[in-house]
């Protein structure tokens, strides 16, 4: 039986498959930490190597502004004047720090100028911004400064709410706590306004 509870049979002469593959893994490993060049750089070229690389992930990911969603803004002619709200868009970036994931939900609030976007174009815009290494508090400025000027107005909250596995996975391994940010701006300064957008995204 093995360590999940199923028993496995083996002809007479027969080998565990298993087990072979297991060695070969092991002599893989082995070898991958044990090349033999490991240590012909110092921390110097070390350092050099990985900028490069970063630098290269960093513009593949999303610093390439030709990938910034191109918006059309429509006529408001239901003039629905009070505040809308696109709640729950999902989406996952890379922390830079660690460049491990962190994602989670975000909720974005706003009152329309006159203009008004199609709802997807809100999470194209999340999607850019998310797309590129990052740190959520910069990732929650983003995405509400290209919206209020999408919108043409400030009046735009937006709340991100993530679980970061570089909490979870290293030193103080908390898989449970949760990063909230916020920016509010234009009428969500208000607090009865704010409150309403805190009330809407529960
Ligand atoms: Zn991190």
């Amino acid at each position: 039986m093995n360590e999940h509870g199923r028993v496995i049979r083996f002809a007479e002469n027969e080998q565990p498959a298993e087990n072979m593959a297991t060695e070969h893994y092991v002599s893989k490993y082995l070898e991958t930490a044990l090349r033999a060049d490991a240590f012909d750089m110092n921390n110097e070229q070390k350092i050099d190597v990985i900028a490069t690389h970063f630098r290269e992930i960093l513009h593949t990911l999303g610093l390439d502004p030709r990938n910034r969603p191109s918006i059309t803004l429509f006529e408001n002619k239901y003039r629905y004047n009070q505040m809308l709200v696109e709640k729950n868009i999902s989406f996952y970036s890379n922390c830079e720090h660690h460049f491990v994931p962190f994602m989670g939900k975000l909720h974005v609030g706003y009152f329309s100028s006159g203009k008004v976007i199609g709802l997807s174009k809100i999470h194209r815009v999340v999607k850019y911004y998310a797309n590129r290494p990052q740190v959520q508090e910069r990732l929650t400025v983003q995405i509400s400064k290209e919206l209020q000027e999408i919108l043409e107005t400030k009046d735009v909250a937006v709340l991100i709410d993530a679980a970061h596995l570089c909490v979870a996975s290293r030193g103080v391994n908390d898989s449970d706590s949760r990063t909230v940010t916020a920016c509010y701006d234009g009428r969500f300064q208000n607090e009865e306004t704010k409150s309403n957008f805190l009330s809407l995204i529960k």
